[in-house]
């Protein structure tokens, strides 16, 4: 799926130097107000820092989250302003999706500091790889997926993660929707189960050794 030149997981020469395995969580298509917050909470309990590639207009309209995620340490990254398939933009609409949710995420936090950038879908190309690196952007995809957002439940998520996870590995979550995607009427039950693996996950990598880490 990854053919092109962006990161999936993290080498350990780029992780902290202490030499203790890390794990980047990273959550996208959110800011969503009915779990982003819950999912907040779970991870200001463990005390450990995650990354959310947010939808610029969802970060228009709930900047107040992205000030909390800033405030409690975490990265805001870039996964642009409407979610679109960027395989099937032009080069324009490519950057101004990127620049656009720059800006929305700026406006909404000034002290935000966005230094990476995620395709949605992961579908990376060469031009979207290009616009990100003149936007000044990592792009980050990832090396585990337990496709969450299809709510497989709450067992199954876990196990996905543990699965699969190594030393390094960049864990793919959930705590929004795309726009497009998301069913009329839609609430905290939409991501209610990756809340709960979430708060299962965490100790479960920490009870391994593992130390979670925000992207270099
Ligand atoms: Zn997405």
């Amino acid at each position: 799926m990854n053919h092109f030149d962006c990161l999936s997981e993290v080498r350990s020469e780029d992780a902290d130097g202490t030499g203790q395995p890390s794990v980047y969580l990273t959550f996208d298509d959110g800011p969503y107000p009915f779990a982003t917050p819950e999912i907040l909470d779970v991870l200001a309990e463990h005390r450990v820092p995650a990354t959310f590639f947010v939808i610029g207009a969802y970060a228009a309209d709930q900047p107040e989250l992205i000030q909390r995620m800033v405030a409690e340490g975490h990265q805001v990254a870039n996964h642009t302003m409407t979610h679109p398939d960027l395989s099937r933009c032009g080069p324009g609409e490519v950057q101004r999706e990127m620049f656009e949710a720059n800006r929305a995420i700026m406006t909404a936090c000034p002290q935000a500091s966005v230094r990476h950038m995620r395709a949605p879908f992961g579908n990376w190309t060469e031009e979207v790889l290009t616009a990100s690196v003149s936007a000044g952007l990592a792009a980050v995809h990832w090396s585990v997926d337990p496709r969450d957002w299809s709510q497989p439940g709450v067992d199954a998520i876990v196990d996905a993660v543990l699965d699969s996870v190594q030393p390094g590995a960049i864990v793919l979550l959930h705590d929004g929707c795309p726009p497009d995607e998301l069913p009329a009427g839609a609430d905290v039950s939409l991501r209610r189960q990756t809340i709960m693996a979430v708060s299962q996950i965490i100790p479960a990598l920490h009870s391994r050794g593992f130390v979670l880490r925000l992207l270099p």
